[in-house]
């Protein structure tokens, strides 16, 4: 006979995990309620706590930062360069400087663009400190045929509505040491410890994926090549469109990277007549969505009393947040669609 439960958990929890980390090629995952969720819970299997420095991308979405601050420690933010308009590696060496001994790193891909990876292993590896990578928005996308998310001690993606694979809300801690992963596994649901009666000796959470989502991500995962295709071409089809206004550059492709291009964001030139805020109300006007890039968390109120450091005599990551445009970017925007958009944006100039 088969097992008569208390309660019903179903099985698609653990295939998720399975295929997810298979797809990517990491040795073990933990489904999560949300990417956040699972930067929590990176930063936490690291062993942050009170008082520790956590170095993390300036320019991303504030879900990257606040869990540093969950675990009461201190962020320090660091600049971009404007080859990927991620982390500056030598901005990263730089704060290694003056803070010799964070905790840990969270490097952001933004976009679904990989950072300089490499560069920032290597410090950090010189420096033995792990890496986390926010590859909340890059699932997918590749480093010399290696997918983002793969190359730190951690990895997390996120499967939000917004995503570019969703299960409504969830996301993905990633990692080759099975006994963190393990003890992930417990602390996300609600650290029982193994007896009859519910015994707790440590605090837990409750973080764990539903069984509902995870059936949701299986089917998802199906489509994620497809969609990764769609999001290139609406890439193209915009460096396309828009080649022949000098004052704009697409967020670029890094040497031997395939992005995922889960969004399509250019930048102005600072000596542009046209603003990013002109280019937004145009096309607002004509019922299209689109968006200033990330705020750097160095810039948020929330955030002002964090150290930032850059190399730059300016800050790249202010730059790209000033002059940039994220563009409509949905997979079910059709060619007309986009040529809209596009033509929208050139009649401006
Ligand atoms: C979406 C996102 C997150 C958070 O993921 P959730 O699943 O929404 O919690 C973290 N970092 C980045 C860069 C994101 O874009």
């Amino acid at each position: 006979m088969t097992q008569i439960g208390l309660h019903h958990f179903g099985e698609n929890v653990n295939k998720f995990e399975e295929e997810l980390s298979k797809y990517v090629g990491a040795k073990h995952g933990v489904a999560l309620s949300s990417g956040t969720a699972a930067i929590h819970m990176a930063l936490k299997a690291v062993g942050v706590t009170n008082g520790d420095l956590v170095f993390c991308s300036s320019l991303t979405f504030a879900a990257t930062a606040n869990p540093i601050i969950y675990q009461n420690a201190t962020p320090v933010f660091i600049d971009s360069e404007s080859e990927t308009w991620n982390m500056d590696p030598k901005a990263l060496e730089k704060a290694f400087e003056k803070y010799p001994n964070p905790k840990a790193v969270i490097v952001v891909h933004l976009y679904g663009t990989p950072a300089k990876i490499n560069e920032i292993m290597e410090i950090c590896k010189k420096h033995n400190v792990p890496l986390i990578e926010d590859a909340a928005e890059s699932l997918g996308s590749t480093y010399y045929d290696k997918q983002t998310g793969t190359f730190g001690k951690y990895g997390i993606y996120s499967f939000n509505g917004n995503k570019i694979i969703t299960t409504s809300g969830g996301g993905m801690l990633v990692s080759d040491d099975e006994e963190r992963i393990q003890k992930v596994r417990f602390w996300v649901t609600q650290a029982r410890e193994k007896a009859r009666h519910y015994e707790h000796k440590e605090i837990g959470y409750n973080y764990r994926m539903s069984n509902i989502c995870a059936g949701i991500g299986r089917g998802q995962l199906k489509v994620l090549n497809e969609r990764i295709h769609k999001k290139t071409d609406i890439y193209n089809r915009y460096k396309e469109g828009l080649k022949e206004i000098t004052e704009i550059s697409i967020q670029p492709i890094p040497k031997n990277t395939v992005p995922n291009h889960w969004l399509s964001s250019i930048v102005l030139d600072t000596r542009s007549k046209v603003k990013p805020i002109e280019i937004i109300e145009a096309l607002e006007k004509e019922n299209i969505e689109s968006r200033p890039v990330w705020k750097p968390m160095h810039l948020e109120p929330v955030f002002k009393d964090y150290d930032f450091i850059q190399v730059e005599e300016e800050s790249i990551a202010k730059k790209l947040f000033e002059n940039g445009v994220c563009l409509p970017s949905d997979t079910k925007m059709t060619n007309e669609e986009q040529d809209v958009v596009i033509n929208k944006i050139k009649s401006l100039f």
